[in-house]
């Protein structure tokens, strides 16, 4: 396999309802180096953790998704435009959408400014219909629905995307979207949560006699997940 072929994934779920419209397929890459303080997602820092997969096998689970009636697709991690097989996963994605079901959009998430992005892998965005853009600033809170920090950018890229998105710009929902996913002794958040929210989810475990042993947080607030 080539690098091209592969992607090293934290984690994949479906259906996700935290990030993005409707029911969709969830991809958490594996491996950043931008490394935000403050970051929620910092088990998605180091490169060869996760599980290294290839865009087949990434497709097949998408192909499902599409058939149950996916509304899209959401890539975050983790840093996307990190991984070497990020172009041929989009494309695989896209091939797949438009066979199947061309209402379905997809949506990505970097670190890197949309300027940065566009100069460090034009052809990934090329098949995204949108894009949130920006590291997390945790002195930037907001209640920018999807978003972490108030610099980070929604952008619509396509058509689909701007009918998708557009709405979508400025909400600010009285709660977050958040899902919460166990599996064996771990629980897993999928949302962006706002300042503080982490904080108070551990006073609260902590209170009904339950303590975490470990958080993906460190002892900081957070984004992403
Ligand atoms: S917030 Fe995103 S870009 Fe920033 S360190 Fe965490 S995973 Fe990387």
């Amino acid at each position: 396999m080539t690098p091209a072929t592969v992607v090293r994934l934290e984690r994949l779920h479906y259906p996700v309802t935290a990030l993005g419209p409707g029911r969709r397929l969830g991809l958490w890459v594996q491996g950043c180096s931008l490394a935000c303080p403050g970051c929620m997602s910092q088990h998605t820092w180091d490169p060869s953790g996760g599980r290294e997969t290839t865009v087949a096998a990434v497709g097949d689970a998408w192909r499902e998704a599409l058939d149950d009636g996916a509304d899209g697709v959401t890539i975050s991690g983790g840093e996307p435009l990190q991984q070497a097989g990020i172009v041929s996963l989009l494309a695989a994605l896209a091939e797949a959408r438009d066979r199947a079901r061309p209402e379905a959009d997809i949506l990505l998430y970097t670190g890197y400014t949309t300027r940065e992005a566009e100069l460090r892998e034009p052809a990934a965005l090329a098949f995204a219909d949108a894009v949130i853009t920006g590291r997390y600033a945790r002195a930037r809170p907001t209640r920018l629905i999807w978003r972490g920090s108030a610099n980070q950018r929604l952008v619509p890229l396509t058509a689909l995307g701007r009918r998708r998105y557009e709405p979508y710009l400025d909400a600010q929902p009285a709660q977050p979207p958040i899902q919460v996913g166990q599996d064996g002794d771990d629980v897993w958040l999928i949302g962006v949560p706002r300042s503080g929210d982490l904080a108070k989810l551990g006073h609260a475990v902590r209170d009904s006699g339950i303590g975490f042993t470990e958080t993906t947080w460190s002892r900081e607030e957070h984004t992403r997940g």
